[in-house]
């Protein structure tokens, strides 16, 4: 039988105070609980030594703090750490720790594979199951939280939370947002809003509405300079192209000024790593105050792409700092393990068939090279 209590990682400060409203108890109780759920890691509200026996009594029959659980757990050769949870039957997300010197980020998956199909991604490839649940979300935090020993605080080993895993987090709007004020909430993760990132394909009008709730940073998947190309990489640029999506970062900056924009851009090899792309880019960032984040390409099986050169990368950077653009390439990291940008796959039980269908495709190209071979 499925359990009908409510899983309090469901819900944010708010939602909890209500929820105990409904109980008939005192906001103050939910902060309580709160805090025990995100400071302490506590899953056993008889544990709860604060709540009064009547309460702590009452809880286990109305609701539970229910994260997903692990079903692989792997650790890079870096240090980068990878757990692949398991949702309902069938499906399971991935969610990535990657530690550094002074700060260790937590990459999160927001949908069960995804519905873009970005031809350069993997998880685009796998196809797409449905949104997350709040809980499925906060959830991974807490599970990593938990596996890391992080105390909001006080012992800190999350201190970066970016929405970067599966899925397009503008298409489950509430849920990400939700999830996301937990992070950010002092009875929660405690995190500052800055350090709490979402990386958006580019739903515009979702753009605007999350300038109007949340303060967080804000990542953008570019990845072309012109909207032939971006059309080609990322069906969505049909949809929304280049000039709306920049008006729109444009009106994010606009009110959210402290919040910081950065613009992903995947190098592959031959497809948009050019000088002359690297031009046109420039052309774009004048009209914004951001930062380029350049990504080398990350390979997984059956895809038609492949890195850039170490050398092509050097100087893509080199023509966009020239120009007075602020450029990073960011450090591959866990790709031992898949667990590098674009390569999480997760378990979908694909609803689209376009996993079939690139299942396909790869076969086809594999009987065609061993055709070439014989030939
Ligand atoms: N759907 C959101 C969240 C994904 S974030 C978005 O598109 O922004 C993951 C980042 O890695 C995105 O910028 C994505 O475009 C990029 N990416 C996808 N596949 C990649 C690959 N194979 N190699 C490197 N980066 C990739």
């Amino acid at each position: 039988m499925s359990d009908v209590r409510t899983n309090l990682l469901d819900f944010d400060r708010e939602g909890l105070r209500g929820f105990f409203a409904g109980l008939g108890e005192k906001p103050y109780r939910a902060d309580q609980v709160m805090k025990w759920i995100y400071h302490r890691l506590e899953s056993d509200f008889g544990a709860m030594t604060d709540l009064g026996k009547g309460l702590r009594e009452k809880l286990p029959e109305v609701a539970v703090v229910s994260p997903p659980k692990a079903l692989v757990d792997k650790t890079s050769t870096d240090g980068t750490r990878k757990w692949l949870l398991g949702m309902d039957a069938g499906n399971a997300v991935e969610t990535v720790y990657i530690p550094e010197p002074a700060r260790g980020t937590l990459c999160v998956s927001s949908q069960i594979g995804c519905g873009l199909n970005c031809r350069f991604c993997s998880t685009g490839a796998q196809g797409f199951n449905r949104n997350l649940a709040a809980s499925e979300i906060t959830g991974q935090v807490w599970y990593a939280a938990k596996q890391l020993g992080n105390i909001p605080h006080q012992q800190r080993r999350i201190t970066n939370v970016v929405m970067m895993g599966m899925g397009e987090p503008l298409l489950n709007f509430d849920n990400v947002v939700r999830a996301m004020s937990v992070m950010r909430d002092d009875l929660g993760f405690g995190l500052a809003s800055k350090r709490v990132t979402l990386s958006t394909a580019g739903v515009v009008p979702m753009i605007d509405k999350l300038g109007e709730v949340a303060d967080v940073s804000l990542a953008v998947s570019l990845h072309a300079p012109n909207d032939e190309l971006r059309t080609q990489l990322m069906p969505i640029n049909k949809r929304w192209g280049i000039d709306e999506l920049l008006e729109a970062c444009a009106r994010y900056t606009a009110r959210r000024p402290r919040a910081t924009i950065t613009f992903e851009y995947t190098l592959m090899k031959g497809i948009n790593d050019t000088p002359v792309l690297a031009r046109q880019l420039i052309k774009l960032m004048r009209r914004l105050a951001a930062k380029v984040n350049l990504i080398p390409f990350n390979p997984f099986p059956g895809t038609q792409f492949e890195r850039s050169d170490a050398a092509v990368i050097r100087e893509f950077q080199t023509l966009l700092m020239d120009a007075g653009v602020q450029a990073m390439v960011r450090r591959t990291r866990g790709d031992d393990i898949d667990a590098a940008c674009g390569q999480l796959r997760g378990k979908v039980a694909d609803r689209t068939r376009r996993h079939a269908e690139f299942q396909r495709r790869v076969e086809a190209a594999r009987a065609s090279e061993v055709q070439a071979d014989v030939a």
